[in-house]
């Protein structure tokens, strides 16, 4: 059975998956040996259960965040921080400087209905569990491609930053 694997996106820029895509051709080498069960590229509404590895992009920075990755965190067996603003708050947790609403000042009305309440931004692992880190802002194509291949194949990724505590 293909390994189920799945990628979700909190507070970050997109820049981590886009570094995924960076990995070309070597996607579709990728896609035949594993089964894409949830993320931005999957036209799934609800994250599946039973996933066998999930790269999480993005600090925790909203309510949506932290209901989010308490799922994710149920349903997967290896996870990881994908990137700086997983494993360290990075660019978003420049926002802790400030009391957490006050971000909301620079709009004439501030918004309610739509935005989720924004919290301190934190680190996955200050939140739930991580099994793996992988650091850089991005991570590049050659690193996310070694990971995913080892992960797939059984191996210890050779590109693993150390542990930090959960
Ligand atoms: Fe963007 Fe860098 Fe954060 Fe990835 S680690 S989401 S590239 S700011």
């Amino acid at each position: 059975m293909k390994p189920r694997i799945a990628t979700i996106w909190l507070d970050g820029c997109s820049g981590c998956h886009m570094s995924l895509l960076d990995m070309d051709e070597r996607l579709l080498a990728l896609a035949d040996r594993i089964e894409l069960v949830y993320g931005p590229l999957v036209d799934a509404k609800e994250f599946p259960e039973n996933v066998d590895v999930t790269l999480v992009e993005g600090a925790v920075a909203t309510e949506s965040d932290l209901r989010k990755i308490r799922t994710v965190r149920e349903n997967t067996r290896l996870l990881v921080s994908f990137g700086d603003c997983a494993v360290t708050g990075n660019v978003p947790a420049l926002r802790n400087l400030l009391p957490p609403d006050s971000v909301l000042d620079v709009y004439e009305v501030a918004p309610t209905e739509v935005v989720p309440g924004l919290l301190p931004v934190r680190p996955v692992h200050h939140v739930v569990p991580v099994d793996l880190y992988l650091t850089g802002c991005p991570p590049s194509a050659d690193v996310i491609h070694e990971t995913l291949l080892a992960l797939v194949e059984g191996r210890e990724p050779a590109h693993l930053a150390p542990r930090f505590g959960n």
